[in-house]
């Protein structure tokens, strides 16, 4: 979970039980519960939902409910054992302890083996801290226990056929009847749709109004009449993105994010949330991490001689070192309760093309092994990354998009002259 929305005012912890004593429960649960990673990758057995771009995507019904069901019971186990949503509000579900407490526990459970857990990203990462930052108090309450819990999983209903990059031309219209909206209108590339049963979504609610001044943001019910979810295939193979239809769908006004016109500013902290965690957390998945993965696959080809190989490997750990202290030095300012900026920018730009590099690294010393399954270790389950990394570039704004943010917020750069 990435809590970036800092929910506990005071940042006190709630309990009187210190740091080490919280690490010596979370360990026994965790030993309970879990198996220790290997100690080395070459240990690792690559199998079903070691997928490398934190979506779980329809393809195999079986092997996706399989892996659907893992992920919720293991969020359901921990939040029911009271190691979830560590610094979230004590009134709504969470445990009211300081940052530390979470980093303690995230570097502990970092070493074991669990399902993988990217299918809650989108509504952990940014769904949540965007309820808790604009949602009614009692609208809170009714989502944010169940996403925490793993029960509910939301997506992210904003992009459009027509507005991507330039978010603010979306057309689906929200119109007032009484109570409610009727909503009708596409939005596209939604990620896990086919498993949400919650959606942030942004529709104009005035035509007339400055085109960022016209919108307004909704928590839909995805299961409610007239929202249609039809899936798009990838080159991965998968397909983990849909189109969203809805047609005469029915928003009661509670479920608002925000004042009426305001939905910008909602968006704005879905997507700073976004960078944030597409940036901190990219990473490869189940078991070893990305460099050791990169390693041991590079002895595996007989490739560790190399000194261009080697060359390359050492380039590839300076950026994963440099990226994950960014990281950590954008999640502390956010844990010590800022919001996020355009440095989440920074590290979502950087995060894109770490992973490419890395992807492009495996396909240079997997040659004709990436896509012929040799069976051999390790070497098929790079296609999925390989395929899956360019998206990378585009989903939660693309590197241009960035470049421009970086350019005029961070560096001071004029502004992108108007069409
Ligand atoms: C892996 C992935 C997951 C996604 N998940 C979701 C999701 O869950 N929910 C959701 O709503 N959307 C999602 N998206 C969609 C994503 O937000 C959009 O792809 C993104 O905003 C870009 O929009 P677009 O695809 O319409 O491209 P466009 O905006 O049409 O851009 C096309 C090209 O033009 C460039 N460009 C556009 N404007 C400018 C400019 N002003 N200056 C310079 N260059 C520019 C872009 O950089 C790009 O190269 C996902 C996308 C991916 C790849």
């Amino acid at each position: 979970m990435t809590a970036i929305v800092d929910p506990v005012s005071s940042g006190r912890s709630q309990t009187s039980e210190t740091l080490d004593e919280f690490v010596e429960r979370a360990r026994a649960f965790l030993e309970a519960h879990a198996a220790r990673k290997p100690d080395t990758a070459a240990e690792f057995v690559w199998g079903e939902g070691d997928d490398f771009v934190g979506i779980v995507e329809e393809g195999d019904p079986t092997g996706e409910a399989h892996l659907v069901a893992a992920a919720r019971d293991w969020a359901a186990t921990r939040f029911d054992a009271g190691f979830s949503w560590l610094d979230g509000p004590i009134e709504l579900g969470g445990h009211g302890l300081d940052p530390e407490f979470v980093r303690a526990y995230r570097s502990l459970e970092s070493n074991y083996e669990l399902p993988d857990q990217s299918i809650f990203t989108i509504g952990l990462g940014m769904v949540a801290p965007t309820i808790l930052a604009h949602a009614r108090p009692e609208i809170s309450a009714r989502y944010l226990r169940p996403i925490q819990r793993g029960d509910l999983i939301a997506c992210q209903l904003f992009s459009e056929p027509g507005a991507g990059s330039d978010l603010a031309a979306v057309a689906t219209t929200a119109e007032r009847d009484g109570d409610s909206w009727i909503v009708n209108g596409q939005k596209v590339w939604t990620s896990n749709a086919h498993h949400a049963g919650l959606g942030e979504i942004i529709c104009r609610t005035d035509r007339d109004a400055p085109k960022h001044a016209g919108m307004t943001a909704f928590l839909v019910d995805m299961t409610a009449p007239g929202v249609e979810v039809r899936p798009l295939r990838q080159m991965t193979g998968g397909a983990g993105f849909n189109e969203v239809f809805f047609t005469d769908v029915r928003i009661p006004d509670d479920h608002r994010l925000g004042d009426v016109g305001q939905g910008w500013g909602v968006a704005m902290t879905t997507l700073m949330n976004e960078r944030a965690s597409i940036g901190s957390g990219m990473g490869l998945g189940r078991g070893p991490g990305p460099f050791e993965r990169l390693i041991a696959l590079t002895r595996a080809m007989g490739r560790h001689d190399d000194p261009i190989v080697r060359d390359r490997l050492a380039q590839l750990y300076i950026q994963h070192k440099v990226l994950g202290y960014t990281g950590k030095r954008a999640l502390g300012a956010m844990q010590a309760g800022r919001l996020p900026g355009p440095e989440m920018s920074i590290l979502k730009l950087a995060g894109t093309i770490h992973l490419l590099e890395v992807a492009d690294f495996a396909a240079a010393v997997l040659g004709p092994k990436l896509c012929a399954d040799t069976g051999e270790w390790g070497t098929f389950a790079w296609t999925k990354l390989v395929c899956g990394a360019p998206g990378g570039r585009l989903g939660g704004g693309t590197d241009e998009i960035l470049r421009n943010i970086i350019g005029e917020r961070v560096l001071g750069l004029p502004r992108e002259p108007k069409p």
